[in-house]
């Protein structure tokens, strides 16, 4: 049995600071990119879980390929073909297996936040013609209320100092280096924009300052 107990945490910007989540357990994962670690982690401060697939030699000063990957039942685990997260995930498992090492922190904060029956909700209003920002708006949610924190406090855990941050999203790029790490490079996970995800990766891009080229053959 795991016990629960802080990592080392030199070299980073949480050194002497009080730990905001613990490794709760950490287990071998094959999958079919290849030999992974899985390991829980528990926040101290919410009853929020968070689940890091990795592999590879991590304490390095080579740049690792890191994602933040925010939780989406729909596309991650069902194939939706209204937003392109689930291919985001795979295209990070496959770089990272690829590269012989990397880190996938999953943040289960479903929906930008909102969780799964709130974003069913707000597909209902889309249905309706509502894009995903009036859907929220529509609502009264916010737009994104996702935080990144302590997914940063988890990739510092595990050792990282440099990283390839394989995101579009800068807010996700400006966590990682507020909290502490270098980010050498960001690695673009992008697709060809499909009839189902125009809009949505439009107002990713336009409204919400997501960095996507949207460029279709
Ligand atoms: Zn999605």
């Amino acid at each position: 049995m795991y016990s629960e107990s802080t990592q080392n945490l030199q070299n980073n910007h949480f050194v002497g600071l009080i730990p905001s989540v613990v490794k709760a357990a950490e287990a071998k994962l094959p999958t079919k990119y290849g030999e992974f670690r899985i390991a829980g982690y528990r926040s101290l401060t919410s009853d929020e879980e968070f689940v890091v697939v990795y592999k590879g030699k991590l304490r390095t000063n080579e740049p690792v390929p890191v994602r933040i990957h925010s939780q989406c039942l729909t596309g991650d685990v069902f194939h939706s073909a209204k937003c392109d997260c689930g291919d985001q995930l795979q295209r990070a498992m496959e770089t990272i297996a690829k590269e012989g090492r990397g880190v996938v922190v999953y943040q289960q904060q479903e929906g930008r936040g909102i969780g799964i029956i709130n974003k069913i909700r707000a597909y209902a209003l889309q249905d309706e013609g509502a894009d995903t920002i009036e859907a929220n708006v529509k609502l009264g949610l916010g737009i994104d209320l996702r935080r990144y924190e302590q997914c940063v406090e988890i990739l510092c855990d595990l050792g990282l100092t440099r990283v390839k941050a394989l995101t579009n999203n800068p807010d996700k790029i400006q966590a990682m280096r507020q909290g502490g790490l270098e980010v050498v490079e960001r690695v673009a996970i992008e697709f060809e924009p499909s009839k189902d995800t125009q809009k949505y990766l439009s107002v990713k891009k336009f409204q919400m300052g997501h960095l996507l080229n949207l460029v279709t053959s």
